[in-house]
């Protein structure tokens, strides 16, 4: 088997003095080695934190993995001690956040920033560490002799292909992208996914790209997961997703109407109401008061996943036909 991260039954809380916050509810997904995978849903569905819990960078004495493993190079993350997970981030996990400011520090030159995470990790000696440099700043498509300009001299296109460069210096296996083109305008958004794209293909590294994009996972995902609530919906290959029949009433009314390969460019549509309050969850399905379809039992009991091969449904309007069930309790 090439899997490379293996999430199984994870549940994530924040813990406040008075209030139990469910983060993500009983999520498990598989990324084999080279592929990509979109998390896509609502702001608040889960996906920031999923992500920080494949790090391990849940805020401290606040957030909490509750149940679950998240087995990476088959090893549990959640077990292995800070020194271990520091190791991990940064050179065989990396991150790149919406707004390139987070990663960048106004005050070093590129080639300082660059080298200083080099260095952490494998590249010890300055020279190794300099050519290296200048080597993944070629391949993001900056001119090695700007390494000496600092973040303000350049675009937030190229703030952006900085950030990326500085994710892929150590050769992460695995790298976690938070809506990286959002902050940036759509033709530089267009111009980095393809340069992402090339990069996944010629590093063959795997990639959870997070976004509200359908276009964006069209573009560059294998994958795809549906957050709603904390809970992945529907899960499937893009093709499964994009064109096949049966889908999640929420996958419904995300894209705007049945999904169509064809249409890369849509963005989510917005659906009446809100998700759940993360502290008071409904019982049932936890959409059930946004679901055109509800029925009796979507408000009583909480619906299995059915698998139908690659693609896998949430709801119970899929109990009959399935080839597999696989229940939460
Ligand atoms: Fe709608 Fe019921 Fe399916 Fe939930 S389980 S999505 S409420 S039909």
């Amino acid at each position: 088997e090439n899997e490379l991260l293996k999430i199984k039954n994870l549940s994530v809380e924040y813990r406040t003095d008075e209030t139990v916050y469910h983060a993500v509810n009983n999520m498990s997904l598989e990324i084999g080695q080279g592929e990509t995978l979109g998390l896509v849903g609502e702001t608040g569905a889960g996906k920031t934190t999923l992500a920080l819990s494949i790090m391990g960078l849940l805020p401290k004495d606040i957030g909490l993995v509750t149940e679950g493993e998240i087995v990476f190079n088959q090893r549990d993350i959640c077990k292995l001690p800070e020194p271990e997970l520091q190791k991990l981030r940064g050179s065989k996990i990396s991150m790149i956040f919406q707004d390139p400011m987070t990663s960048l520090n106004p005050l070093m030159t590129v080639e300082k920033q660059i080298m200083e995470v080099l260095q952490v990790h494998n590249y010890h000696s300055n020279e190794d560490a300099s050519n290296r440099v200048d080597e993944i700043l070629q391949l993001v498509g900056i001119q090695p002799s700007r390494k000496v300009e600092y973040p303000h001299q350049f675009s937030g296109g190229m703030k952006q292909r900085v950030v990326i460069a500085m994710a892929l210096a150590c050769e992460p296996t695995l790298l976690i992208a938070d809506e990286p083109t959002t902050a940036l305008d759509v033709t530089i958004q267009a111009q980095i996914l393809a340069m992402m794209n090339d990069l996944k293909q010629k590093l063959q590294t795997s990639m959870i790209m997070i976004t509200h994009d359908l276009g964006i996972v069209a573009m560059i995902c294998d994958k795809v997961a549906i957050v709603y609530s904390g809970e992945i919906i529907e899960k499937g290959t893009v093709e499964d997703i994009y064109s096949g029949s049966n889908h999640h009433p929420y996958t419904v009314g995300l894209f705007g109407s049945i999904p169509d390969l064809t249409k890369k460019t849509k963005r989510l549509s917005p659906i009446a109401g809100l998700m759940p309050d993360s502290a008071d969850l409904p019982k049932g399905c936890k959409f059930h008061d946004r679901c055109p379809q509800a029925m009796e039992i979507c408000r009583k009991q909480e619906p299995d996943i059915y698998i139908y091969g690659t693609h896998s449904i949430k709801c119970h309007l899929y109990a009959e036909g399935s080839e597999n069930i696989e229940t939460n309790y």
